[in-house]
Formats: structure tokens, sequence, C-alpha cells
């Protein structure tokens, strides 16, 4: 359920919130399944024509849960600055809402993890070739569509 933020001043811009989602390397993916008890789980991601991309082993908790409920939220802290004087953080943080999807063609599972690899490293496409080659059967490639962003700021960074 959508909620308005309460201190509209501090919200991020569409701009800016997207520019964290490029720039940010991890984040904490928040699940929830059949047991009603609550997840996150922190990930590395790529933000991508729209979507967040994410890779995992073919097990565990996390595709557990999502295998039993795909709604999903992503959240990002791309600022934590604590000034000491002032017994607070200058912050800024992100969070999309969305449904996640365990891509099933190898062609696009493929595809993400090359774009995964190419954000660890640029620099190297032969060598991440033979990283794919060698580890795409034991990992599955997570999709998160995103129906929702919101960014907040600590006041203090309202210019
Ligand atoms: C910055 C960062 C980036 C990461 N990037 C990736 C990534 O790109 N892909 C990926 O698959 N994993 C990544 N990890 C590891 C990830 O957090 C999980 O440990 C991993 O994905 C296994 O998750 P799972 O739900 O299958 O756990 P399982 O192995 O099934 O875990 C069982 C239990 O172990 C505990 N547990 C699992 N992970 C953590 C954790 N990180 N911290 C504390 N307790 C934990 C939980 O209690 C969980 O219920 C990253 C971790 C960090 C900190």
């Amino acid at each position: 359920m959508e909620k308005a933020m309460r201190r509209f001043r501090q919200q991020l811009s569409a701009d800016e919130c997207t520019a964290i989602l490029h720039s940010a390397t991890s984040g904490v993916l928040s699940l929830c399944g059949a047991d009603m008890q609550p997840y996150g789980v922190p990930l590395s991601h790529v933000y991508y024509s729209g979507k967040l991309y994410f890779h995992s082993a073919v097990n565990g908790h996390k595709l557990e849960l999502i295998k039993e409920n795909s709604n999903v939220s992503f959240t990002i802290i791309s600022k934590d600055e604590i000034h000491p004087e002032k017994y607070t953080t200058y912050f800024k943080s992100v969070i999309a809402f969305g449904k996640i999807r365990v891509v099933e063609d190898e062609e696009e599972k493929l595809g993400i993890l090359e774009i995964l690899g190419r954000r660890c490293n640029p620099h190297d496409r032969d060598s991440l070739a033979n990283e794919i080659a060698k580890g795409a059967r034991n990992c599955v490639a997570l999709e998160m569509s995103i129906d929702r962003i919101s960014g907040k700021q600590a006041i203090e960074l309202v210019k």
C-alpha cells in the first residue's frame, strides 16, 4: 500500500532515486513468505533498463521465500554520515517496491550474469566469459520489476 512521506521536504526526486540505484552496488532485499517472518538479505545489484537484477545460488532461504511471495522491496543506504555534535546522521536512502522473479530463460539469464559481472570487472571480457561458463549452472538470475520508488534524505541535506 502506497504511503505518502510525512516529511515531504526530505523526499528525493525520481532522478535522484534513479542515480542512487545506478551508483550503489548493494542493498537489502526484503522478503516475506508464508510464515510471515520478514527476511532482509544483503545483495549486490545492478540497475538496468528500469529494473533491478541480482544473482543467487540455486537454493536457500531467499529463493524459498521468493517462490512463496514475489512481493519484495529493496533498500539502499547511499549516505550515512554521523555528525557527533548534532547526535544525528546525514543520510540518503532509497526504497524500491515491486515484484521479483527467477529468470527461467537461459539466454536471458546469461545476459543478466554478464551485466552483473561487468559491474564487478568491466575490463576483462574473456575472464568474465570463463567465469560465467564455469558458474552459470550453479546460480540463478533474479529480476525485480519496480512499481514504486521512494527516496529520503536528512533534513540537514535539504537545500
Ligand atoms: C554486500 C553484500 C553483497 C552480497 N551479494 C550477494 C549476491 O550478489 N548474491 C548472493 O547470492 N549473495 C550475496 N551476498 C550474500 C547474501 O547476503 C546471502 O548470505 C546469500 O545470498 C545467501 O542467502 P540465502 O537466503 O540463500 O541464505 P541461506 O544460506 O539459505 O541462509 C540461511 C540463514 O543464514 C542467515 N544468513 C544468510 N545470509 C546472511 C547474511 N548476509 N548475513 C547474516 N545472516 C545471513 C539467515 O539467518 C538465513 O536464514 C551478499 C552479502 C553482502 C553483505
